[in-house]
């Protein structure tokens, strides 16, 4: 059988929007806020070959589109199947500008590999399970009086996930609150439904101080919370700065989200700062991030996904060592944070579980969704070709 050659590379940029979401103080976090709109871009790569296999990516911020061009010529008339080859190449070609753009290409291929042997990823990197539980994983806190604007109205959307099924809750803070709020945000959750949930704190690098991360870190501890999350204003970086933390505290922390491929990911885990260790599909590709869950699989420890998507979900079914899929952003009153007409049959919200909190695996070839190409076209507001 020939392989699959790649001859074209298009990017479907579109535009959408969405209704009672707004940003917070510094226009960075989404949050709830009933009777406003904002206005969204998003993106479909596609990556065609001469067998008629295209493999599709939907997602991504601009940014990683941004580099195509640089390596655009490398991949057009190569075979698709070489992913290895193109990972490590496109890697070193975009080591100057922190390797951002090497994931929706490799998630493409994946896909391509998935329709050409007419199989779900998942099962070709091994098909361990074939759905995954899930942590609902809320918005930001927000200043609206039916929002999630109080530790009380947070215990009480932890408590409803617990009802739909979700066997663990995660809190997004407030941006820029006083960290006593957000203390008495983990006392208010954990004391609610802690004994009957898993719950995650992810501050999303919002806390001011060090000093901050550890008193957030020690009602965690009295909380027994599963993990805590980026606390500070490092931006998640600091390998120094985090094994202090886990020195001060007795909760598990997850770092690695802003850590960009695998080295980095993994001298986080041996300099002692992190227990569980973040991967994103979105930065490193499916490539990357299942050497990462294998690397992470050698040291006895856990990779867990950041957001939710197809491609995570075919991760997540192929490896023994994760817990939960991140589902969100989530909120009672506001809409779904991703673009729920994008696919035709598939879904990341709130009510997408089933009674146990789990979601499945899509079980078409590649990725396993359909993209819904009608909204994707009516919406569309430019097409870049290579
Ligand atoms: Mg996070």
């Amino acid at each position: 059988m020939a392989d699959p050659i790649i001859t074209k590379i298009e990017l479907h940029t579109y535009t959408f929007e969405r209704e009672n979401l707004g940003t917070d103080y510094n226009g960075f976090n989404i949050v709830y806020e009933p009777g406003n709109r904002i206005k969204h871009q998003g993106n479909v790569l596609r990556v065609e070959t001469d067998q008629g296999i295209t493999g599709e990516f939907a997602g991504g911020r601009d940014a990683e589109f941004s580099t195509i061009p640089i390596f655009a010529h490398f991949l057009i008339g190569r075979s698709a199947l070489q992913r290895e080859l193109i990972y490590t190449e496109v890697k070193r070609a975009l080591r100057q500008v922190a390797r951002i753009g090497l994931a929706p290409i490799d998630i493409a291929l994946w896909d391509i590999a998935g329709k050409l042997y007419d199989q779900p990823i998942y099962k070709l990197l091994g098909g361990y399970k074939e759905s995954v539980p899930c942590y609902a994983s809320t918005y930001h806190g927000d200043h609206q009086p039916d929002g999630l604007s109080s530790p009380e109205a947070f215990a009480d959307f932890a408590e409803q996930c617990l009802e739909m099924g979700y066997p663990a809750f995660k809190i997004h803070g407030w941006g820029r609150a006083p960290v006593s709020q957000e203390v008495a945000n983990v006392h208010a959750v954990g004391k609610r439904v802690g004994d009957k949930m898993d719950l995650m704190l992810d501050p999303a690098c919002e806390l001011i101080t060090f000093g901050d991360a550890v008193k957030v870190g020690w009602a965690c501890d009295e909380n027994r919370f599963f993990w805590y999350e980026d606390p500070y204003r490092d931006g998640g970086i600091s390998q120094f700065a985090h094994r202090k933390l886990r020195q001060l505290i007795t909760t598990p922390i997850l770092q690695t989200e802003h850590v960009r491929s695998l080295e980095p990911h993994i001298d986080f885990a041996l300099a002692d700062a992190t227990d569980y260790v973040r991967g994103d599909v979105g930065y490193d590709g499916i490539t990357g991030v299942i050497k990462l869950a294998y690397a992470c699989e050698a040291l006895g420890i856990d990779l867990e996904f950041h957001g939710p998507g197809p491609a995570q979900r075919q991760c997540m079914a192929a490896i023994r060592n994760t817990n939960y899929y991140e589902m969100g952003l989530l909120h009672p009153k506001a809409p779904p944070s991703h673009e729920p007409e994008l696919y035709l049959d598939y879904r990341d919200e709130l009510d997408a579980i089933d009674a146990e909190g789990h979601v499945p695996i899509p079980q078409g070839p590649g990725l396993g969704v359909e993209i819904n190409w009608d909204w994707v076209e009516r919406n569309r507001v430019s097409v870049v070709e290579w």
